[in-house]
C-alpha cells in the first residue's frame, strides 16, 4: 500500500486534470442514469395509455418508509413535473419528446464520457512520463559500480515495462474510487426510487458473486511480479545480443543465442498464460453467479409485479437495467485490489532504482575548483570492487606534478584502469586518499573535478548524433570554427570532410559507420575541445593500420602538450616520452622511474615487460 500511495503522489501535478475528469464523470453518471430512467416513460408510452398509468399513491407508500420525507417530496415533485412535461398532448407527442430526450441523454453521456477519459489519460500519461524521467535522471547519479551489478537490459525493462504497468494504477484509483462509486450512487438512487424492497433484496444476494474475485488478488500480485521479471530477462537478452552482435557472429553463436532467447520467450509465454488463466478464471464464475443472482431478482421482482403490489412492469424493467448497470462498477471495485497489487509490484521495481542512494556524491558545501595547479597525490590508496573483497589496488603512494606524463604499464588485470577510474571518482578508494592540489578529491565538487579531467579510452562511445555534436558532447555551445580547429588538431578534419554531410553527418548506432582509428581521433578532438588540465588516456592495444597509427599518434602528442597526463601505455614512443613510468602488477607499484632507469634494472619486471610487449611496437 505504501508503494501505491507513492505512485499516487506522482498525480499531484495533474490535479486539475483529475478534477476535470471527476466533474465529467459525475456528469457522465448522471446522463447515464437519465438515459436508463427515460426508458420507463418510453415503455409506458409504447405499451400503456401513458397519462393514466402513473400510480403515485402506492409508489409513495413503497418509498416513504426508507427515504426522508423531503427527499420523497423532491422526488415526487420532479417526477410529476417530468410526467406532466411528457404526457401532455397526444401519445405521438409524448413519444417524440421521449425519443428526443433519450437521444440527448445518450449524446451527453458519450460526450462527458469522452472528456472524462481524455482528462484521465492526460494525467495518467503525465505520471508515466514523470516517473520515467525521474528514474532516468536518477540513473545518472548512480555510481559506475551500480551498472555492473544491475544488468542493463533489466534497467531498461524497469523504466519501460514496469512504468507502463504502474500507469494503470492511476486510472484504477480514479475509476474505482471516483467514477464507479458515482455510478453506483446514481443507479442505486434510481433503483431505490423504483422499489426499495427490490433494491434491498438485490443487495442481499449480490455480494455472493463478488467475494470470489477478491480472493484472487494476492495470487495475482505474485504472478505479476514474476511476469515482469520475465520480460526484464528477455529485454536483457535482447540488449546483450544486439550490443554484442559482432562476438555472436564471430563465434558462430547464433543458434546458441536463439535457444537462450526462445527459452526466455517460452518462459514468458507460459507465465503470461498462467496469469491469463488466473485472471480470466474469475470471469466465468462471476458470470454464472451473476446469472443466479439475476434470476433470483427477476423471480422476486416478477412476483411483485404479478401480485400487483405497486410495481409496474415498466418500472421493473427500468429497475433491472439500473441493477445491471450497477454490476460493472461493483465488479470493477472488487477487482481494484488486484490492480493495486499489480501496479505496486511494478512500482516497487521502479522505486528500487529511484531509492538507490548514490554512493558517490558531493559533500555539503563542496570546494569549487576551476584549475589544477600543483600536484596529484595518492596516499595509501587501496581499493576493491563491491562484488569481491580482493584488493585490486594495494596501498599506492605516489605523486604526479603538474605537467608530467605518467605512463602506467604492467600485465593485463594489474589494476591500471581501476587506478585511473579513481581520479574522476567513478569509484572511491576503499582506503587512503587522493589529493588534487593538496585537497582531498572527495571535498571537491564532483562536476568541477570532472571538468578538470579529459578521458580518452579505447572504447570510444559515439552517440547517434551529428559529428559536430559528438565532438562538442557535454561541452555546451561551441562555434563550428572551434570544433573544426579541434578536429584539425586531432587529424580528423579531412575524413570528416569526406563524409556525406561533413560535420553534420549523423553517426550510426554505436558509431558503426566509422573505423576504429577515426573514432579515436574523434574522441581526441572531443578532449582537445574540452581542453582539460589533466588527461587520462588509455592507448589502443589493437594495432591500427600504419597511416591511421601515425595520425592517431600525432593527435595524441598534441593532446598531451602542456597537460598533466596519465596514460595506460602500450606504445614504446609513449613510454619513452613519459616523465615517470609506474609498473603496476597485482595492484601494487612494483617499479617506478624513467624508461632508462627502469631498463637498467636487469632483474626488474619492466625489463621483461619491455622485451615482451614494447620492443617491436
Ligand atoms: P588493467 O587495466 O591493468 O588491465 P583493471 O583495472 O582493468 O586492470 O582490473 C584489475 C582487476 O579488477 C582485475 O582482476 C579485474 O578483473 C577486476 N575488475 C575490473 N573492473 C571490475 C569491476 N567493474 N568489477 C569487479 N572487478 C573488476
Amino acid at each position: 500500500m505504501k508503494t501505491y500511495f507513492r505512485i499516487l503522489s506522482f498525480v499531484k501535478p495533474y490535479k486539475k486534470y483529475i478534477a476535470s475528469s471527476i466533474i465529467f464523470s459525475i456528469l457522465y453518471a448522471v446522463a447515464n442514469g437519465a438515459s436508463i430512467y427515460l426508458l420507463i416513460p418510453l415503455l409506458d408510452t409504447l405499451f400503456l395509455g401513458g397519462v393514466s398509468s402513473r400510480t403515485p399513491d402506492t409508489k409513495e407508500a413503497a418509498t416513504s418508509s426508507i427515504l426522508p420525507n423531503w427527499i420523497s417530496d423532491i422526488q415526487k415533485g420532479l417526477g410529476d413535473a417530468f410526467h406532466n412535461f411528457i404526457f401532455t398532448g397526444t401519445k405521438i407527442d409524448a413519444l417524440t419528446k421521449i425519443v428526443f430526450l433519450v437521444m440527448l441523454a445518450f449524446f451527453l453521456k458519450n460526450l462527458f464520457g469522452y472528456l472524462q477519459a481524455y482528462f484521465l489519460a492526460y494525467a495518467e500519461q503525465g505520471v508515466v512520463k514523470d516517473i520515467r524521467n525521474q528514474a532516468y535522471k536518477h540513473l545518472h547519479k548512480l555510481p559506475m559500480g551500480y551498472f555492473k551489478n544491475e544488468k542493463t537490459g533489466n534497467l531498461i525493462s524497469r523504466i519501460i515495462n514496469d512504468v507502463s504497468v504502474v500507469q494503470s494504477s492511476v486510472s484504477t484509483v480514479f475509476l474505482n474510487m471516483v467514477r464507479e462509486p458515482i455510478t453506483i450512487i446514481v443507479f442505486m438512487g434510481i433503483a431505490l426510487s423504483i422499489s426499495w424492497q427490490l433494491t434491498l433484496f438485490s443487495f442481499i444476494v449480490l455480494p455472493f458473486s463478488l467475494i470470489f474475485i477478491a480472493l484472487l488478488g494476492i495470487k495475482l500480485r505474485k504472478q505479476s511480479a514474476i511476469l515482469q521479471q520475465s520480460i526484464a530477462d528477455i529485454t536483457n537478452l535482447l540488449y546483450e545480443t544486439i550490443s554484442g552482435v559482432k562476438i555472436v557472429k564471430a563465434f558462430g553463436m547464433e543458434s546458441y543465442e536463439n535457444k537462450k532467447f526462445f527459452a526466455g520467450t517460452m518462459s514468458y509465454f507460459k507465465k503470461t498464460l498462467s496469469m491469463v488463466r488466473l485472471r480470466n478464471s474469475s470471469s466465468p464464475i462471476t458470470e454464472f453467479l451473476s446469472v443466479v443472482v439475476g434470476a433470483l431478482i427477476i423471480y422476486y421482482g416478477g412476483r411483485l409485479v404479478i401480485e400487483g403490489s405497486g410495481l409496474k412492469a415498466s418500472e421493473f424493467l427500468g429497475f433491472l437495467f439500473a441493477i445491471f448497470q450497477l454490476m460493472t462498477p461493483i465488479k470493477e471495485l472488487s477487482g481494484v485490489n488486484n490492480r493495486i497489487q499489480e501496479s505496486s509490484a511494478a512500482g516497487e521495481r521502479i522505486f528500487e532504482i529511484i531509492d538507490t542512494e548514490p554512493a558517490i556524491k558531493n559533500i555539503e558545501n563542496p570546494i569549487v575548483k576551476d584549475s589544477f595547479n600543483t600536484s596529484i597525490k595518492f596516499e595509501n590508496v587501496s581499493f576493491h570492487y563491491d562484488d569481491s573483497d580482493e584488493l585490486v589496488l594495494q596501498n599506492l603512494n605516489f605523486e604526479v606534478k603538474k605537467g608530467e606524463i605518467i605512463a602506467l604499464v604492467g600485465p593485463s588485470g594489474g589494476g591500471k584502469s581501476t587506478l585511473v577510474d579513481l581520479l574522476p571518482r567513478f569509484y572511491d578508494p576503499t582506503k587512503g586518499t587522493i589529493f588534487f592540489d593538496d585537497i582531498d578529491i572527495k571535498k571537491i565538487k564532483i562536476e568541477d573535478l570532472r571538468k578538470l579531467l579529459g578521458i580518452v579510452t579505447q572504447e570510444t562511445i559515439l552517440f547517434n548524433e551529428s559529428i559536430k555534436s559528438n565532438i562538442a558532447y557535454g561541452l555546451g555551445d561551441f562555434s563550428i570554427d572551434k570544433i573544426i580547429e579541434a578536429a584539425k588538431m586531432a587529424n580528423a578534419h579531412s575524413f570528416i570532410n569526406e563524409m556525406p554531410d561533413g560535420y553534420e553527418t549523423v553517426i550510426g548506432e554505436r558509431g558503426l559507420k566509422i573505423s576504429g582509428g577515426q573514432r579515436q581521433r574523434l574522441s581526441i578532438a572531443r578532449a582537445l575541445l574540452k581542453n582539460p588540465n589533466i588527461m587520462i588516456f588509455d592507448e589502443a592495444t589493437s594495432a591500427l593500420d600504419n597511416e591511421s597509427e601515425m595520425l592517431v599518434q600525432e593527435a595524441i602528442e598534441r593532446l598531451m602538450q602542456n597537460r598533466t597526463t596519465f596514460v595506460i601505455a602500450h606504445r614504446l614512443s609513449t613510454i619513452r616520452n613519459a616523465t615517470k613510468i609506474l609498473v603496476i602488477e597485482k595492484g601494487k607499484i612494483v617499479q617506478a622511474g624513467t624508461h632508462n632507469e627502469l631498463l637498467s634494472n636487469e632483474s626488474g619486471v619492466y625489463k621483461k615487460l619491455y622485451e615482451m610487449q614494447f620492443r617491436d611496437v
